[in-house]
């Protein structure tokens, strides 16, 4: 379908076309509702994001992981015949710093043990918004020596936040939401623990497909207009008219939708309150994974720009090393070209892994704070001192319009799978209020 032949009306429009948007629609067309699905971008998928290396492998740049009780991203896997793998994983990551090796044992890895114990321990506390003020950074300052800065890249990469944007009270929690720290940072039986040969975006592929023409990009909604018989949603390309909409866009870009008449205070703070994490993701691709009879592919390396490798690779297939670069150390990436951001990640490596990682056959990346639509990511964070966007937010429809996206699921909310639960609680929503109405 072009820009010029998407029908004038419609019963449902669905606003983005993550994951979240594409299941809600997907939802809706198989309960015979009429839907359309308005995505800005020229890609559908929004965090999620795979290319095809030069290899012919397939390389995620936004989510990927598979937690342990994802059961529902898990399902949608099957049910696309997409092909689920295990991490290929060490008990502990290599950690780096200044070029060098960090013992297992040595001082700061006790002390950053006993600092996540009390961290965790935080986290089970009901009421931590007494800690609402305090931020991370402020926290980190009684840390000494070496542990505080791995803890703040451990910080970096799990928040993507900026220390000093992120308090006590928003990280506490979120690891409360996630199960704890341990199955937020673990792969087998924690959130990182399987991945997709096809990647995530052949979900993407899967659910467009079954939509067809319905799904449209390109099409950047401006404004959201409530009458007394439904919406009329506009685009550059036009309006279309609907009794319902849906809207799946990041809270933090909810501000970038005019809304008439404007959205209830308490709604609006959202997108006023909240943020997107800023995080860089680097795959280097090999014809094999040729490290991996000598040494774990897994590293913590402290030197800037602080970053995690994961080994990512599907059994079988070519070696994908997996780079994350969280908070402003993604966005110091920026400066650099694409060369050197790739010298600078994977730079230090070549001391453990030979200097062959430093020539990978296909290489790919992507700076999320610099993506026009989504923002950043992981995940919309909330500002010190506010509390509408700790997730879950806010979801209750205002009039003709609701509200889905992974920050409203009540069930691991920021991840994969709280997209899917979100889309299609919002989609339940919808076909209820519209068997009311007839
Ligand atoms: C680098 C990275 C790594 C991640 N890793 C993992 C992981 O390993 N496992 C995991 O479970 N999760 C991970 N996540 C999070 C996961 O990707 C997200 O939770 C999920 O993709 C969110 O889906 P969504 O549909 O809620 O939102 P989005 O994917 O953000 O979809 C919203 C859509 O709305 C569109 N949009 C915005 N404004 C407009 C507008 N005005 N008009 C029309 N369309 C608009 C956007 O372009 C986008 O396509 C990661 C995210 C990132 C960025």
């Amino acid at each position: 379908m072009t820009h010029q032949d998407a029908p004038a009306a419609t019963t449902v429009v669905v606003v983005g076309a993550g994951l979240s948007g594409l299941t809600a629609a997907r939802e809706l067309h198989r309960a015979g509702v009429e839907v359309l699905v308005l995505e800005a971008a020229d890609r559908l998928g929004g965090r999620a994001m795979t290319e095809t290396s030069s290899l012919g492998s397939r390389v995620d740049l936004g989510g990927q992981w598979i937690g342990h009780d994802h059961h529902r991203l898990k399902a949608l896997a099957s049910e696309l015949g997409a092909t689920q793998f295990r991490m290929h994983t060490a008990p502990m990551p290599i950690v780096v710093d200044r070029s060098r090796r960090v013992r297992t044992w040595a001082p700061s890895m006790l002390m950053t043990l006993l600092v996540l114990v009390g961290v965790e321990a935080l986290s089970r506390i009901a009421k931590t918004q007494r800690w609402n003020a305090t931020t991370v950074e402020d926290w980190l300052r009684r840390v000494p020596g070496r542990a505080r800065r791995l803890l703040g890249v451990m910080a970096y990469i799990s928040w993507t936040a900026d220390l000093d944007r992120c308090s006590i009270h928003a990280m506490a929690r979120s690891i409360r939401q996630q199960g704890g720290l341990r199955t937020m940072l673990a792969t087998a039986g924690g959130a990182q623990e399987s991945l997709l040969a096809e990647g995530m975006g052949s979900l993407i592929e899967g659910l467009a497909a079954e939509l067809g023409s319905r799904v449209l990009p390109g099409r950047r909604v401006a404004s959201i207009l409530l009458g007394s018989d439904g919406v009329t949603v506009q685009t550059a390309a036009g309006e279309i008219r609907a009794a319902k909409v849906i809207v799946t866009v990041p809270p933090p870009l909810i501000g970038r939708i005019t809304f008439d008449p404007p959205l209830p205070p308490g709604r609006a703070a959202l997108a006023s309150e909240t943020y997107m994490g800023s995080v860089y993701k680097g795959v280097a691709v090999y014809p094999r994974p040729f490290w991996r009879e000598r040494i774990s592919g897994e590293f913590l390396i402290l030197d800037e720009p602080g970053r995690v490798v994961y080994d990512t690779g599907a059994p079988g297939g070519p070696g994908h090393l997996c780079v994350l670069v969280g908070g402003p150390e993604a966005r110091e990436l920026d400066r650099l070209d694409a060369a050197g951001r790739r010298t600078a990640v994977l730079g230090v490596l070549a001391d453990y892994l030979g200097p062959e990682v430093l020539e990978p056959a296909s290489w790919h990346e992507k700076s999320w704070h610099l993506d026009e639509f989504v923002g950043g990511g992981y995940v919309a964070l909330a500002l010190p001192g506010t509390s509408s966007g700790i997730p879950p937010v806010e979801s209750a429809p205002v009039g003709d319009i609701h509200w889905a996206g992974t920050e409203t699921a009540r069930d691991h909310p920021g991840y994969l799978e709280g997209a899917i639960e979100s889309g299609t609680r919002v989609a339940r929503e919808v076909v209820e209020v519209l068997a009311a109405s007839r």
